[in-house]
């Protein structure tokens, strides 16, 4: 019965009516892998152009962040603990990849709290977490610094990476560089910040948007409600995926979010520093911030020669249209970001357009 559901309603997709080239953005890494990867993005309707924005946290990770990253575990004789979609990025000279074959004290974890164990682990060491992703990640690294304080581990530090959603959203917006009719929002951020947190799109700049799941029939039904807003002219804020996003989120995840960061400015790839956009460990929790207990010179940022993956973020060109895709740059030998991340853009093109 699902099966049938899914498949009729992947036919009322297909074959919807667009009497206009329509752009719709998703802002989320895993929905610009799974669009691809569900086959729904092959029964687009005509004239509906999907375009990825800035979803995916470790490409919108800017090159200096890296550089620093590299250079205190070089200055300071500290190992550094990272998940595994860093290892790959080139920085301005090198990447965690390259400094870990060249005798670098690089450990892949899969949570900060892996991190913490290494440093309890090794009382004579520093252990410093890269604490890069969205708002789905940001509880468990302040968890990570509660509990080295609760169990008075004093070797731990993180390095604030992490960032906001909607102010990306919003700062793309207003640059206005690119026309968006509709916007699938992120169901795993929204989770976190709750749906009103989405209400400027609506409100300000009168663009319809729907928080969408991640499995075919839920990618299928958040476009077809999102279309129907479109061509009805209706600026709304819709929900389709109420079984996990509520309207304000969840408030314990806000609430140990906004007891250890604060907001702050911070510089995303491609798009420059947005306000409000990052998170920076508060002042009295200041031992547990890399960047405050090991101060480094950092180099001048280099960026790779040739490398759109700034454009793409802001959803001015796709992939292919990257003179480098494909030849000088693929997944086993990046120039960019976007080619790293599993949830990368240009990545995503080459495992699903390429093969
Ligand atoms: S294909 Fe490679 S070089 Fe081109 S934009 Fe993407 S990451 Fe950059």
């Amino acid at each position: 019965m699902e099966t049938e559901k899914i498949v009729e309603y992947g036919r009322k997709l297909k074959e919807f009516k667009l009497d206009r080239k329509i752009n719709i953005m998703e802002v989320c890494g895993t929905h610009t892998m799974q669009y691809f990867h569900t086959g729904v993005k092959d029964i687009f309707p005509e004239n509906l152009n999907l375009i990825d924005g800035p979803g995916c946290p470790v490409c919108v990770t800017a090159n200096d962040y890296l550089d620093r990253a590299i250079e205190i575990m070089k200055q300071k004789n500290v190992i550094l603990t990272t998940f595994g979609d860093m290892l790959k990025v080139p920085s301005s000279y090198s990447s965690l990849q390259k400094e870990k074959a060249n005798g670098g004290d690089v450990e892949i974890v899969y949570s900060p709290l892996d991190a913490l164990k290494i440093a309890e682990e090794n009382p004579n060491r520093e252990v410093m977490f890269l604490s890069v992703g969205f708002e789905t990640t940001i509880p468990t690294e302040a968890i990570a610094v509660r509990n080295a304080i609760k169990k008075n581990i004093n070797n731990f530090t993180i390095l604030p990476g992490n960032k906001l959603t909607p102010p990306a959203v919003a700062a793309l917006l207003s640059m206005g560089e690119v026309k968006i009719d509709g916007f699938i929002l992120p169901g795993h951020a929204s989770i976190i910040t709750g749906v009103n947190a989405w209400s400027f799109i609506r409100d300000k700049y009168k663009i319809p948007s729907v928080v969408t799941g991640f499995e075919s029939k839920e990618l299928i039904f958040g476009t077809l409600m999102l279309l129907d807003l479109i061509v009805n002219n209706k600026s709304d804020l819709l929900n389709s995926y109420k079984e996990v996003v509520s309207d304000e989120g969840n408030l314990k995840a806000k609430e140990i979010i906004n007891e250890y960061f604060d907001v702050i400015d911070t510089d995303w790839r491609g798009i420059g520093v947005i306000p409000d956009s990052g998170l920076a460990l508060k002042e009295e929790y200041a031992e547990f911030d890399a960047v405050k207990k090991f101060p480094v010179e950092v180099p001048p940022v280099v960026e790779p020669k040739g490398c759109r993956c700034g454009e793409i973020l802001r959803g001015l060109v796709t992939p292919l249209e990257c003179p480098l895709f494909g030849k000088k740059c693929t997944p086993r030998n990046p120039v960019g970001a976007c080619m790293v991340s599993s949830e990368g853009s240009c990545a995503a093109f080459y495992r699903y357009k390429k093969d």
